[in-house]
């Protein structure tokens, strides 16, 4: 008999357990599914990414253990990324940090910031890792809701006074996952307000800033003055050019955060592979008509999928950035009864809002991360069985 720590078994139970006992169930009497569940790009990696992973794992330097902090060529790479991109001047030794994927500096984040007992605010619906992260190091999360009427934004002037003075950190995500919803510079600036102000510190997951469609860019947190002495941002090659597999993101943000977050690591893990880190070097300075291609083809996508959704009488607005659609589910169906019902009539396959936070019931995920013909087959058998 094994004894669980109390913080595993605090964690909430695996969310899609149902769905996926269904969808096996289903697979077994041979209905052919279509998953719009995970968000995972379907295209490849772009070859020139491959290729110098290619040449350089033949390399014996690379095969030693890499630096902690990440590789100084990379960490190069990255700011001069940065500058490009946000106008933002990054010190690459003291305020850039390679990460394992950017969920691994998310999941060591609270290690390097709260004590046991102590608040983190969390979005709901949010990416499940923030509470789960919060939750493995002991502390607690507050939820912080993202409502329809405020374009998904929290409130933050609504967060009580109290608990501000017990938070030690913030976690927002914009553009975001599961709502898709964008946040301009003057949300930021709110939120680094708020920061300075309560000595928090503000985590940025800035995962989807490639991921935009129709002129929409992305801003850094780190545009805003200040930003830097109480937050961070986390970055990911995952989604911008299709190397989820890869494991590789970064950090960037105040270097006492950023030194914080690395210590954590230095006690946890070894870096990221060489070889992987200079293929992302590829990635970052390499040509970018990947990644203009990888949005041109999600917005095809997304208004194939947008305009049928809306056939069907279902209310949607096409996101400005993203993988997902986040749609309200029809009157009458909770999150997880209309899941059941795409699943049963159409064999499709979404994501339940409520997966992602008590805020989420309500709305379902659609994800965007599927082959052309596979979208336009779900699109198919949704207008077949709801028309
Ligand atoms: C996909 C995703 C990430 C993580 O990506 P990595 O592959 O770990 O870099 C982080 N945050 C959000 C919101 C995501 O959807």
């Amino acid at each position: 008999m094994v004894i669980i720590s109390r913080r595993l078994e605090g964690l909430p139970p695996y969310p899609f357990a149902e769905i996926d006992r269904r969808v096996e169930e289903l697979k077994g009497q041979g209905v052919e599914i279509v998953d719009f569940g995970i968000g995972d790009p379907d295209l490849p990696t772009p070859p020139h990414i491959v290729e110098e992973l290619r040449e350089q794992a033949g390399r014996p330097e690379n095969h030693r253990y890499p630096s902690y902090q990440g590789s100084r060529r990379f960490r190069e790479a990255v700011a001069t990324w940065f500058r490009s991109r946000f106008g933002v001047e990054l010190d690459p030794d003291r305020e850039v940090l390679a990460l394992i994927g950017s969920k691994e500096g998310i999941a060591h984040l609270p290690l390097a910031f709260l004590d046991p007992g102590e608040v983190a605010l969390v979005p709901d619906p949010g990416y499940p890792v923030y509470r789960t992260a919060v939750i493995l190091s002991g502390g607690r999360p507050v939820d912080l809701p993202l409502k329809v009427e405020d374009g998904f934004l929290p409130d933050l002037d609504a967060v009580e006074r109290e608990v501000w003075e017990k938070a030690r950190v913030l976690f927002i995500n914009y553009p975001n996952n599961p709502t898709s919803a964008v946040a301009d510079l003057s949300f930021f600036e709110k939120a680094v307000f708020y920061a300075r102000r309560y000595r928090v510190v503000l985590a940025h997951d800035n995962a989807y800033s490639e991921i935009t469609y129709d002129g929409y860019r992305a801003p850094s947190l780190l545009e805003v003055p200040g930003a830097r002495e109480v937050g961070l941002e986390f970055h990911s090659l995952s989604k911008t050019y299709n190397m989820t597999g890869w494991r590789l993101g970064f950090a960037v943000g105040g270097a006492e955060i950023v030194a914080a977050l690395g210590k954590v690591k230095t006690n946890v893990d070894s870096g990221v592979f060489n070889a992987i880190q200079l293929a992302g070097v590829a990635a970052l300075e390499g040509p970018q008509d990947c990644v203009e291609h990888n949005r041109a083809v999600y917005r095809r996508r997304r208004d194939e999928l947008v305009s049928a959704l809306r056939s069907l009488g279902w209310e949607v607005t096409p996101p400005r950035a993203t993988l997902y659609v986040w749609m309200r589910v029809p009157e009458g169906h909770t999150s997880g009864s209309f899941t059941r019902e795409l699943l049963d009539r159409a064999g499709v396959v979404v994501v339940p809002g409520a997966a992602y936070g008590t805020r989420g019931e309500g709305f379902v995920r659609f994800s965007l991360t599927l082959p052309d013909e596979e979208l336009k087959k779900g699109v198919h058998r949704l207008r077949e069985a709801f028309s």
